[in-house]
């Protein structure tokens, strides 16, 4: 065998580093040949030896490189326990069904392990046993106690390998566990601290997310460390799974939607412009008629811009002559020169929809049948302007400049919040389809996941689709929700310290993987070499011819009993076929991944002879398709593509469904021009002129080499654009992940720390001065401002006289209040119960660690819908995001300290302490602007019963019976963040007395 992959070992650079791990496997071996005559207590020995000596490095990279040399007895370790496992015909069962042990690690399998343990890809087709390849690196790794995880796609099959594999590893003394959706916080734990842990990477970042944003103690917290992750189908998970990050959420306190109220109006534009779209369609065939190849391709070109899946367009598209004409119409107006015209065009329309950018904009006529009384209330303000026109306006008084610019702001805020809704409308109604981007189910919205076919319940989609798509279906809007925490799946697969996948196809992808996950990827030869036929693709004028030769192809193996596995890119496709193949009384199943552990039984028999199986391309993923009996001598298993994905990637793990282990096998698809991918990237020039040359006929279909690769340049086109969009997603977490970073290690410092008052008390020096001088380093020293923020955050009854600020420098005042605070902090807790006190420090910062960070977020999520309307100003939203959000954070941070002094005196751990502590305070009090000691009123407020931990948050109105007068903020009317601050200082709200608020 290793002569075998030594001789299709040279050349390219992959196949370079291969070679190099060759004589690896040739060491494996040779230990593994040792290894034979060991007593099975032996054997399993040596897991405990190397796991005491691991544990006794504490350097991470120093194990890292004992785990190298380990390696190969490692390795041979685990192989010799399937090879005994395979000779007892070992027994077990897996997810209820019984099982017998029959693998040993093949070399290719050593090789592919080897790659997975140095944090690569290993690319191995289907059918090369994957899961048995990681059995290998997560063993050796586990050896450091830390914990190695292993990613799955779902719950069944997290769950089914961790049984399947879990007979090698508990042979072996290692222990494993599995992650599933319905378990409780104990049951994770406990299965977080096996030696080996597979889930799914929603699990995982969800318990991420709940560990460090919302655990309030260690003892609430599952998960522990992430050290070593293999994610299976790392494309999918990577790559498809990337665009919709995982959010925990909860209902939004402000709602603003207005999808209601719009709808039936937007109800009548859609259904306005799709007659006037279906007129100008008829204008333009008649335009054609009369040979006006310009005038008709004009017209075709505004349906376009309109309405892009009208019937009649896709028609005429078919047409080689009107084709040309449209996309020649099209390339024109694109051109700089007719800006004026291309506007016009548009002006014609009541709003355009551009698909590939998946935006809708409306016109001029759109607004006014809107609301015709003011078709204004469509556009944005020029505020700017408006604002440099308050600005030099002379009758105006600075007072007055401030209320009408406070003014103007809120319209225009309101004007782009009804913009918004209309927009997000007209995307719901013009390229939302149900059954395909979404299904409706018991009264919800589920989004399909458009490259798998796969339904994301829970997900939802963001900035307010979700709720326009609702309202379009007439189905119970949902609450706005708010963030409460947030991840990307890249963020999270970041963390580890060593991350590797495995895959059947990452090769298309390499670049990606290597510039966001540093994961270089490595393709492992197969274990035999590979019988499947890839015929070349049949192109067709219209879907529906298309299908037509799809079900005479199924047809003809069918009727000799060659099982058909048909792959589609929707579940309404999948649907459809369904529906055509009835007709035909042929007898097939439909999978579209709904149903996991029924559905990977199903793929598993889709070999057997004489089945058809119709499956979108998730579709009992992760299963082996074995070829029943009879079914090699008629060629195998058929794959047939109904459509060519967007990825190439997509397509290839289509074709490797057939052909595993040497099996023979062939594949084809079918493609027409009607495809999306043709009809929105195809080269559709070169396809026209190949059409006319060959004046295809009905039902007539053209095959070629060349015309595979134009495919092929068309989901190149593609795979670039979805690669940029992913990068920007990326680029735009970043800057929330250094953030969040900051925050979750800050937030478990305080859950660890032992002694949380040093961390009140780094708070109280940060956060003192810094308000200190916030007050007195400017023109005019502000006493009264400090007295007052002084006496309202602390029960000092600090005077004028008492405190003599005007005698010190601001550094000196600064510590004078910082030895008064600690002075009066300490004997505040000095009355507090001392086991329960720590608990209350802890609690107080983080409670406002969390009060404050999901404001942020929310504002973090407004900051990035805002600066995309400022790219029209022709600044790089990216950028401007990031100066905003560090602005924003270091805001935050402040905030949070101060929100922590606000609340130190405020909270008990119980209530007889903290009458014991007011008790005690009269005496610090002198005489005239001094808050007076509390009223027997404000007790009796007060004993009302709290939740024990909630503190004592004197919340109140009337500031003389208080014994810590409520800070000006509260006594005030409700301001807006972004208005001037009631104060006077010029500053906004936000920057200001709101800070805290
Ligand atoms: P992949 O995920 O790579 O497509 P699987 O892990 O599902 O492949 O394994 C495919 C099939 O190959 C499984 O049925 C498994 O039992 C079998 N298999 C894997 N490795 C071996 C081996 N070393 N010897 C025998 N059978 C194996």
């Amino acid at each position: 065998m290793v002569n075998w992959i030594l001789k299709k070992i040279f050349g390219s650079k992959n196949q370079r580093e291969l070679r190099r791990m060759a004589p690896m496997v040739c060491r494996i071996n040779e230990f593994y040949d040792q290894f034979k005559a060991l007593p099975d207590d032996d054997l399993r020995a040596k897991t405990s030896v190397w796991k005491e000596e691991l544990s006794k490095i504490s350097d991470p990279e120093e194990q890292w490189h004992r785990l190298d040399q380990v390696l190969p007895e490692a390795f041979a370790v685990v192989k010799n326990a399937a090879r005994r496992l395979k000779d007892r015909h070992h027994a077990f069962t897996v997810c209820d069904q019984p099982m017998t042990w029959d693998m040993v690690h093949f070399d290719v399998q050593l090789l592919g392990g080897m790659v997975l343990h140095r944090g690569r890809i290993a690319e191995m087709a289907t059918g090369e046993g994957k899961t048995l390849v990681a059995t290998l690196p997560l063993y050796l790794n586990a050896l450091t106690g830390r914990g190695a995880h292993l990613v799955t796609v779902n719950d069944y099959l997290a769950r089914r390998d961790a049984e399947w594999m879990g007979q090698l590893y508990t042979f072996l003394g290692l222990t494993v566990g599995c992650i599933q959706h319905d378990q409780e916080p104990d049951m994770r734990r406990q299965q977080y601290a096996c030696d080996i842990t597979y889930g799914t990477n929603s699990e995982f970042g969800f318990d991420y997310l709940r560990d460090n944003g919302m655990a309030t103690t260690r003892e609430q917290q599952v998960q522990r460390g992430y050290h070593y992750a293999i994610v299976d189908e790392v494309d999918s998970i990577l790559i498809d799974e990337a665009r919709t990050p995982l959010i925990i959420s909860g209902p939004s306190t402000i709602s603003t939607h207005q999808y209601d109220k719009w709808k039936p109006l937007i109800e009548q534009l859609v259904r306005k412009q799709t007659m006037l779209c279906n007129r100008v369609a008829s204008e333009a065939v008649e335009a054609f008629e009369k040979s006006d190849v310009e005038l008709g391709g004009r017209l075709v070109f505004k349906v376009k811009l309109g309405q892009p899946r009208n019937k009649q367009l896709l028609r005429m598209m078919e047409d080689p002559d009107k084709r040309r004409a449209i996309d020649k119409a099209e390339l024109s107006f694109y051109q700089d020169t007719r800006k004026e015209e291309l506007f016009q065009l548009k002006e014609e329309l009541f709003f355009t929809i551009d698909e590939k950018s998946n935006e809708a904009d409306l016109s001029e006529q759109g607004r006014t049948f809107l609301n015709p009384d003011d078709p204004n209330a469509f556009v944005l303000p020029d505020l700017i302007s408006e604002f440099t026109e308050i600005d030099l306006d002379p009758s105006l008084s600075d007072e007055e400049k401030d209320k009408k610019k406070s003014e103007r702001q809120q319209h225009c805020d309101a004007q782009a919040e009804r913009i918004h809704n209309i927009s997000q409308l007209l995307r719901a109604y013009c390229l939302f389809e149900k059954d395909v981007q979404y299904v409706v189910e018991d009264n919800k919205v589920v989004i399909v996941d458009e490259f798998t076919g796969r339904k994301m319940p829970g997900r939802r989609w963001s900035d307010g689709l979700h709720q326009a798509v609702e309202a379009k279906e007439g189905v119970q809007i949902d609450r706005e929700t708010q963030t409460l925490a947030t991840i990307t799946i890249q963020n999270y697969f970041r963390l580890y310290q060593k991350l590797a996948g495995m895959t059947g196809t990452a090769e298309t992808e390499a670049a990606e993987f290597h510039d966001i996950y540093k994961l270089d990827v490595n393709v492992i030869p197969t274990n035999r070499p590979v019988q499947r036929m890839d015929h070349n693709d049949r192109i067709y004028k219209t879907r529906r011819e298309k299908y037509n030769a799809v079900i005479a192809e199924i047809k003809d193996h069918h009727a000799k009993q060659q099982p058909v596995l048909v792959g589609t890119v929707s579940v309404e496709a999948s649907e459809l076929l369904s529906r055509m193949l009835k007709r035909e009384k042929i007898p097939h199943n439909v999978l579209n991944a709904k149903f996991h552990m029924q559905e990977a039984e199903i793929v598993a028999r889709a070999g057997q002879p004489g089945t058809v199986t119709i499956s979108t391309n998730m579709a009992g993923r992760g299963t082996d398709i074995k070829l029943g009996f009879g079914v090699p001598e008629l060629g195998g298993l058929f794959v047939l593509g109904t459509e060519r994905h967007e990825a190439r990637r997509i397509d290839r793990q289509l074709r490797g469904r057939c052909a595993r282990q040497g099996d023979p096998g062939a594949s084809r698809f079918y493609v027409s021009f009607e495809d999306d991918l043709m009809r929105n990237f195809g080269a559709a020039d070169r396809m026209t002129k190949i059409m006319e040359r060959f004046g295809l006929e009905e039902g007539q279909e053209l095959e070629h080499r060349w015309l595979n690769k134009s495919v092929e340049t068309a989901q190149k086109r593609v795979e670039q654009r979805n690669y940029l969009i992913r990068k920007r997603t990326l680029d735009f977490d970043d800057v929330m992940n250094m953030q969040r970073e900051v925050v979750y290690t800050y937030r478990n410092e305080v859950i660890d720390s032992e002694d949380p008052r040093t961390l009140i008390y780094e708070v109280i020096d940060e956060a003192v001065p810094a308000k200190v001088t916030e007050f007195l380093e400017i023109d005019e020293p502000n006493y009264t401002g400090l007295i007052h923020w002084v006496n309202t955050t602390f029960p000092l009854g600090l005077t004028q006289e008492k405190a003599q600020f005007d005698t010190r420098s601001v550094n000196e005042n600064a510590q004078f209040l910082i030895g008064k605070v600690k002075e009066a902090y300490e004997r505040k807790s000095g009355h507090e119960e001392p086991t329960a006190v720590k608990s209350l420090e802890r609690y107080i910062i983080l409670n406002a660690i969390d009060r404050l960070w999901q404001e942020h977020l929310y504002a973090m999520d407004a900051l990035r819908e805002g600066v995309y309307l400022r790219g029209y100003a022709q600044k790089d939203p990216l950028i401007e995001y990031k100066t905003e959000a560090y602005d924003m954070f270091v805001e935050l941070m402040a905030n949070i300290k101060n929100e922590v002094l606000h609340n130190l005196f405020r909270s008990t751990s119980n209530l007889q302490a903290f009458e014991n502590f007011l008790a005690t305070l009269p005496q610090f009090f002198l005489k005239e602007d001094a808050p007076t000691a509390p009223t027997a009123n404000a007790l009796a407020r007060m004993r009302q019963p709290q939740p024990a931990m909630a503190g004592v948050a004197m919340d109140g109105d009337g500031a003389g019976e208080m014994p810590v007068d409520l800070p000006v903020r509260r006594s005030l009317p409700k301001v807006g963040r972004n208005e001037p601050c009631p104060c006077g200082s010029g500053k906004k709200y936000k920057n200001c007395c709101g800070r805290t608020a």
